[in-house]
C-alpha cells in the first residue's frame, strides 16, 4: 500500500474508514478507468452477474488484480449473482409508455418478444400463482405501479395506477413482497462456478428468503474449492418483516447488504430509512460487516457533482456505521465514475469526524465466550480511552481479529497485519481497518512487535513517543489464537 493511502499523520490526507463498493460496467471497463477508480479510492470491485458474460468478468478481475497489485493496494473482488429478479419480457418497439388509469396485461401466454402498449410477456411465469386481485406490482424499480384488477388464465390483467415510460425487461416487484421463487436459480449455480473460478473474495446472494439459502450458496462455493465471504442481499420485504428469520440470516452470512433498490420497492419508500437503520445496528451487534446500496449518488450518473440530499444519504448511513456504501449505475454506466468515487470518500472523511461515531457502548454490558474475543474488544475500549493511542496493531491469520475490533466505534486505525492475501483483500470491507502484509513466519517470536512497529513507522503512519497497541497470538499464524494485547510507545526498545 502506497503511503498515501495510509498516512494519518502530520498534513497528511486523512485516513477513510468507511469502505467503498463501486460496480464495475461498460464505463469502468478498460483497464485504465479500472486503475483510475481505484486510485480515486474503490475498495471492493463489483462485478454485476445480472448483466455481462463469465468472460467479461474474468477480465475485469483481472485488471483489478494488475492495478491494485500495480498501486500497492488490496481491492476485494464481489460477485453478485441476479437471484430471481423478475422481469417483464420484451416489447415490440422496444419501449412504450403507459397512462394512468389505462388496462394493461402482464400475459405469460404470449410471444415473449411481441410486447404492446396494451399487454406484455413475463419471465417468470409463476407469478401467476403468487399473485392475487388487489396486489400491487411496482415496474421498473418503482417507476410504474399496476394493480392486480384479475386473473384470467395465463394473464394478470391490471390497472395502470402511475404511468410513465416504460422499456423491455425491466424489472418487477410484488409490493409487500411474497414471490415464490428461491433465492438461487440454475444461472446463479453457473455463475458461482464462475465467481470461485475467477477467486472472488465475497459473493452476494440476491433475494434471500431465508439461512438456508446461504447454507447452500456456501455448500455451492465449498465444492468449487472457493472459500468466498458471503453477502446476503436483504431485498424482500418478508424478510425484514420477519426480526428472526432476519437475525438467522444474518448470522449465516459474513456481510449483509441493504439492498434499496428492490427493497423500497417491496415495503415502500417510507418504511426504508428506518428499515436500513435497523439493518445495519443488527449486522454490527451479530458481528457481520454491513454495505448500504443503491441509489447513494444517482444524480452523479449525469452530473459531476452530487445533490444535498445524496451527500445527507451518504453521510447517515456513515453516521449509523455501516462498513461500506456502494455505487451502481453511477460507476458501472455514469459519465463521471471517478468523480463520483472522490465525492464520495469525501463525504465518508467529513462524516466520520462527527463524535457520535468515535466513540463506542458496543456489547458494554454483556458477558464474552472467547478469549480473542475479549482481547480484540479489550483493545478497543483501551484505544478510546487511552489518550495518546494514535493506532491499533492486530496481528491476523484469518481476519477474525480485525472483524471483532472493527464493529467497535473509534476514530483510531486498526492495522491489519497478515501473510495472507485471501485475509488482505477481506478485510478492505472492513470499517477502520486497513491492510498490511507482513509475513512473521520467519522470525524470532522477540522480534514480531518491533518488526511490526518498524513496518508502520516505515510507513508514516506512527512516529516516535506515540502509543499503539498491539495484539497477537503465543503461536503466531495459527488460527483463532489472540491472546495478548501490549501497549508500546514508538522509539522505545520494543518486544
Ligand atoms: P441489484 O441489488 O442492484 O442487484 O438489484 C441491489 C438493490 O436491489 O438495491
Ligand atoms: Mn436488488
Amino acid at each position: 500500500m502506497s503511503a498515501a493511502n495510509l498516512s494519518v499523520k502530520g498534513g497528511a490526507p486523512a485516513l477513510r474508514r468507511t469502505k467503498i463498493v463501486a460496480t464495475l460496467g461498460p464505463a469502468t471497463s478498460s483497464p485504465e478507468s479500472i486503475a483510475a477508480i481505484i486510485r480515486a479510492g474503490v475498495d471492493v470491485a463489483r462485478l454485476n452477474f445480472s448483466h455481462g458474460s463469465a468472460e467479461q468478468h474474468r477480465n475485469n478481475a483481472e485488471a483489478v488484480r494488475a492495478a491494485a497489485r500495480e498501486q500497492g493496494r488490496f481491492v476485494a473482488i464481489l460477485a453478485d449473482l441476479q437471484g430471481p429478479k423478475l422481469r417483464i419480457a420484451r416489447f415490440i418497439d422496444g419501449r412504450i409508455t403507459l397512462q394512468s388509469g389505462q388496462q394493461f396485461t402482464l400475459d405469460a401466454a404470449m410471444d415473449k418478444e411481441c410486447g404492446t402498449a396494451e399487454r406484455v410477456g413475463i419471465d417468470y411465469e409463476q407469478l401467476i400463482d403468487d399473485v392475487s386481485a388487489g396486489d400491487i406490482l411496482v415496474l421498473d424499480d418503482g417507476r410504474i405501479e399496476l394493480e392486480i384488477e384479475r386473473i384470467e388464465d395465463r394473464a394478470i390483467v391490471c390497472k395502470v395506477l402511475i404511468g410513465g415510460p416504460l422499456s423491455s425487461n425491466k424489472g418487477l416487484n410484488k409490493r409487500g413482497g411474497g414471490l415464490s421463487a428461491p433465492a438461487l436459480t440454475e444461472k446463479d449455480k453457473a455463475d458461482i462456478k464462475t465467481a470461485a473460478r475467477i477467486g472472488a473474495d465475497y459473493v452476494a446472494v440476491s433475494f434471500v428468503r431465508t439461512a438456508e439459502d446461504m447454507h447452500t450458496a456456501r455448500a455451492l462455493l465449498k465444492e468449487c474449492g472457493s472459500n468466498a465471504g458471503l453477502v446476503a442481499k436483504i431485498e424482500r420485504a418478508e424478510l425484514v418483516h420477519d426480526e428472526a428469520a432476519l437475525d438467522a440470516v444474518i448470522e449465516a452470512s459474513e456481510v449483509v447488504m441493504v439492498a434499496r433498490g428492490d427493497l423500497a420497492v417491496e415495503i415502500g419508500d417510507a418504511e426504508l430509512v428506518g428499515v436500513q437503520k435497523h439493518i445495519i445496528a443488527r449486522a454490527r451487534t451479530l458481528n457481520r460487516i454491513v454495505i448500504t446500496a443503491t441509489q447513494m449518488m444517482e444524480s452523479m450518473i449525469h452530473n459531476p457533482m452530487p445533490t444535498r440530499a445524496e451527500v445527507s444519504d451518504v453521510a447517515n448511513a456513515v453516521l449509523d456505521y455501516t462498513d461500506a456504501v456502494m455505487l451502481s449505475a453511477e460507476t458501472a454506466v455514469g459519465e463521471y465514475p471517478v468523480q463520483t468515487i472522490e465525492a464520495m470518500a469525501r463525504i465518508c472523511i467529513g462524516a466520520e469526524k462527527h463524535p457520535s461515531t468515535q466513540t463506542s457502548k458496543h456489547r458494554i454490558h454483556e458477558s464474552m465466550a472467547r478469549v480473542d474475543e475479549s482481547i480484540a474488544l479489550s483493545a478497543m475500549y483501551a484505544a478510546n480511552h487511552l489518550k495518546q493511542i494514535t493506532a491499533v496493531i492486530c496481528m491476523t491469520e484469518t481476519g477474525a481479529t480485525p472483524l471483532m475490533m472493527s464493529r467497535i466505534k473509534s476514530s483510531l486505525p486498526i492495522f491489519a497485519l497478515s501473510r495472507r492475501h485471501d485475509t488482505q483483500h477481506k478485510v478492505a470491507l472492513y470499517r477502520g481497518v486497513q491492510t498490511v502484509p507482513f509475513d512473521s513466519e520467519e522470525m524470532v517470536n522477540e522480534r514480531i512487535n518491533a518488526a511490526a512497529v518498524e513496518e508502520l513507522v516505515s510507513r508514516k503512519v506512527v512516529e516516535d513517543g506515540d502509543l499503539v497497541i498491539i495484539t497477537k497470538g503465543d503461536y503466531a499464524n495459527a488460527q483463532g489464537g489472540t491472546n495478548t494485547l501490549k501497549i508500546v510507545s514508538v522509539g522505545d526498545s520494543i518486544r
